[in-house]
């Protein structure tokens, strides 16, 4: 037994738990099986542009604690992410808000929207919504969700939103103030030089090896430390014992352009269905400095395109419907059974969670761990 701790994943949850149990006076080390750390939310520079290669990563979070912990790695911008849904050619503001439902109806004030949206529910006769379709209806009506849900849902995650849970489109505000910010919380912001460089801060003296896979030398690696833990797809390291869990994936298309301003804001979304890309990003629009004072004169976009997720593909979003969270459950109940394991992050503990979520855990998680 080397090490007190083998860290597997060098993204947000990994970084977290190994700065602290390195601060601890703790032996850790964290293997990775991409070439880079900082797992999703990796960033890195084009064209002196800070590119975020896994999409568009924007970190908001109410939680005091989340927000003074991160400060102590990055210094964040002021960014305020107000994205723009584009159907055909007409364009739209989002959150869910004033903007939106003038642009939609051409009502003006609050009492006109409501009383619009009140209209379009009592007309669809939904009383207590079942699925995503009758809660995004009973949120913002049938308009919206026609033009702006349903296609964009659909390819996301590849099923019509009469089959997807309601919670994923619950994450989206619906205001009826003329506001774009997409976030309700109270802090918000991207780090001035980028993820990657945060998380290298986080990762500081600590041990790392890159190119490294869990599972090439799953026996090797359980023997050099007391404890795991593993950041990876929990069923994968059960060898999917109980059956597969669901994931959607994504492909990204990233293209340098010669033109100052492509899309004048730094997140687009297509929300047409026949459309087979859900957003373009244009990652110079995440820096302040580029909205105004310093000028660069190419730009780089990304497309990102929702795929179906296949054994070996990246599993970027966990599926969490009822099938595979109680599939989940089976492995989670197995999981207790081990306490030489910990199991962390987005596909350890298989959850639609954020990057405050996943530092708010990590650090829940080494409370425990490292100070009982
Ligand atoms: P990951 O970042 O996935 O890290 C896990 C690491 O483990 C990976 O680097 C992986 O390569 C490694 N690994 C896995 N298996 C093995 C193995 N067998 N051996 C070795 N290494 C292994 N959150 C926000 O707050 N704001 C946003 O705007 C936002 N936008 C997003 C956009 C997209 C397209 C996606 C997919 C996610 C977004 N998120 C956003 C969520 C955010 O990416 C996650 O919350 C966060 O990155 C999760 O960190 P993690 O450490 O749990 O997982
Ligand atoms: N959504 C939509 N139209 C949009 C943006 C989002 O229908 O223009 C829905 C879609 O179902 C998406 C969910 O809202 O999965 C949550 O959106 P969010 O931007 O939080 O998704 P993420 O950034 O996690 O992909």
């Amino acid at each position: 037994m080397q090490y007190d701790y083998l860290v597997v994943g060098a993204g947000l949850f990994g970084a977290v738990f190994a700065h602290e149990a390195f601060q601890a006076g703790k032996s850790v080390l964290v293997i990775e099986k991409r070439s880079h750390i900082a797992g999703n939310v990796y960033t890195e520079d084009m064209e002196g542009i800070q590119v975020h290669r896994y999409g568009a990563h924007i970190f908001h979070t109410s939680d005091q604690a989340v927000w003074d912990y991160v400060r102590q790695f990055a210094s964040f911008n002021r960014y305020i992410n107000a994205p723009v849904a584009r159907y055909g050619s007409e364009l739209y503001n989002l959150p869910f808000n004033m903007n939106t439902f003038n642009k939609m109806w051409g009502v003006v004030t609050p009492a006109q929207a409501r009383a619009e949206i009140d209209r379009q529910i009592a007309a669809a006769g939904i009383q207590t919504p079942k699925n995503l379709e009758e809660q995004a209806i009973s949120m913002v009506g049938t308009d919206i969700y026609e033009k702006l849900i349903r296609g964009y849902t659909g390819k996301q995650w590849g099923r019509p939103c009469n089959e997807l849970p309601s919670f994923i489109i619950k994450r989206l505000p619906v205001r009826f103030v003329y506001d774009n910010n997409y976030f309700n919380d109270t802090y918000q912001g991207i780090p001035e030089e980028g993820y990657t460089a945060m998380v290298e801060h986080m990762l500081k003296g600590v041990e790392v090896r890159l190119n490294t896979d869990f599972f090439a030398d799953r026996a090797g690696f359980l023997a050099c430390a007391k404890k795991v833990v593993f950041t990876g797809m929990l069923d994968a390291y059960y060898d999917y014992c109980f059956g597969a869990l669901e994931y959607r994936s994504l492909r990204f298309e990233t293209e340098v352009l010669d033109c100052e301003n492509f899309q004048g804001n730094a997140v687009v979304n297509y929300t047409e269905y026949e459309i087979p890309y859900t957003r373009i990003i244009e990652h110079k629009h995440f820096a302040l400095q580029c909205q105004g004072g310093k000028a660069v004169s190419k730009t780089v976009i990304t497309r990102e395109y929702p795929t179906a997720w296949r054994p070996g593909d990246e599993p970027y979003y966990p599926m969490n419907d009822a099938r595979n969270n109680a599939l989940y459950e089976k492995y989670r109940e197995k999981a207790v059974g081990e306490p030489n394991v910990i199991f962390g992050g987005r596909l350890g503990m298989y959850r639609y969670f954020d990057m405050h979520q996943v530092v708010a855990e990590a650090l829940r998680c080494t409370r425990e761990e490292l100070h009982g």
